[in-house]
């Protein structure tokens, strides 16, 4: 088993020959961002793993890939990087080390335990007839919004510490408002993805494609459909008096269903994907964590539309209990699972952005 020194010390060391060789110089952002080093420190390979996104096309050009004796496979060898970076920087660390470990046993376990929280606390049959199809009816409001502001709480303070813990360890200062806009374009057209003027990058295979960058597309607008489609629901009750469930012509309706459909595309997608995906280019010690996430957005997506159809139906206690534990599992793993790449491809960005103007 790798340990964190040797992961970053291979992973340095083949940055010191790209840098010598520079064929890839074109190919993304990570080669002109090594190109500005002439050593690397394991913060600058903290910075790099995160600022690649593991098109693999280096390592179908690479005349230093295994078998060559250098055995360069810098997508693999960055991919082990960034997954023990989301373990590095996490906030508290133990949860990280725990995620980092076994990503999917901890996710079952804390689904459980939130699903027990909800059966617990809920009634499973709705008390008066006109309250069937009513979420508060099967869980007090009282419990549900208490759990969640307490979750929410907790899961925004370690986030912001992971994401402060990255951006000190990448040494990211004196950010401006500039880089911070052409990161959020960069992001949001997902521009890494498109590869060479837009025809895609060499993911799961050697062969060029944009299908990876649609599947993300779907999944990144997917949730934040899904997203606005909650504060709605809370604008709606909180504010406008107006109880759930909503009908087709109301706003979380419509955004939830868009969301939760693209979200549903976009993962399966993904999923897909990663199964082809050449091995050559995967870390197979942070797959368990890959797989993880991308079951969690699929069931919490497709749940949440399963729980619409089945509103009026007896399964709706256990669908609700079922859907919520996932819902906030979700939300306790941000930090600590894959999707804090997110988060930390976004400051790399910055990072990267900040560079390009200042050279
Ligand atoms: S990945 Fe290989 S070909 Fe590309 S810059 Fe590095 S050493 Fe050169
Ligand atoms: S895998 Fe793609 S993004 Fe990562 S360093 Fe290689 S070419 Fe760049």
């Amino acid at each position: 088993m790798e340990n964190n020194e040797n992961i970053y010390e291979i992973a340095r060391k083949s940055c010191v020959i790209c840098n010598s060789c520079r064929y890839c110089e074109g190919l993304c952002a990570v080669f002109p961002a090594m190109e500005r080093k002439r050593e690397f420190s394991l913060q600058d390979i903290d910075y790099l793993a995160n600022l690649c996104h593991q098109c693999s096309e280096c390592f179908y050009d690479c005349q230093y890939a295994p078998p060559h004796e250098f055995n360069l496979a810098l997508p693999k060898q960055l991919a082990k990087v960034r997954a023990q970076s989301y373990t590095n920087h996490a906030f508290p660390s133990f949860l990280g080390k725990a995620f980092g470990a076994n990503a999917i046993v901890t996710t079952i376990v804390l689904v459980i335990a939130l699903f027990l929280g909800f059966f617990a606390s809920g009634t499973i049959t709705a008390t008066e007839p006109s309250r069937a199809g009513d979420f508060f009816a099967y869980v007090p409001e009282s419990y549900m919004i208490g759990t969640f502001s307490v979750v929410a709480i907790l899961v925004l303070a370690a986030l912001f510490m992971s994401c402060k813990n990255f951006a000190n360890a990448i040494e990211l200062k004196g950010v401006n408002a500039a880089a911070i806009i052409q990161s959020i374009k960069d992001a949001l057209k997902m521009r890494y993805l498109g590869g060479h003027e837009g025809e895609g990058c060499t993911y799961p295979t050697e062969l060029r494609s944009n299908v990876r960058r649609v599947f993300h597309h779907f999944t990144m607008y997917g949730f934040i459909f899904c997203f606005i489609a909650t504060v709605l629901g809370a604008i709606y009750l909180h504010i406008l008096n107006i109880p759930a469930p909503y009908d087709f012509t109301q706003l979380p309706k419509i955004f939830g269903v868009i969301g939760g459909i693209a979200l549903c595309i976009g993962v399966a997608g993904l999923f897909a994907l990663k199964l082809k995906a050449d091995k050559n280019i995967v870390d197979e010690n942070s797959v368990s964590m890959d797989y993880s996430l991308l079951a969690m957005l699929f069931i919490v997506s497709f749940g949440g539309l399963v729980l619409m159809c089945l509103k009026e139906s007896a399964y709706l206690p256990c669908l609700l209990y079922f859907h919520l534990s996932t819902v906030f599992a979700l939300f306790v793993m941000i930090p600590y699972s894959k999707f804090i790449h997110v988060f930390y491809r976004f400051i790399a960005l910055v990072k990267y952005n900040m560079d390009e103007q200042e050279a």
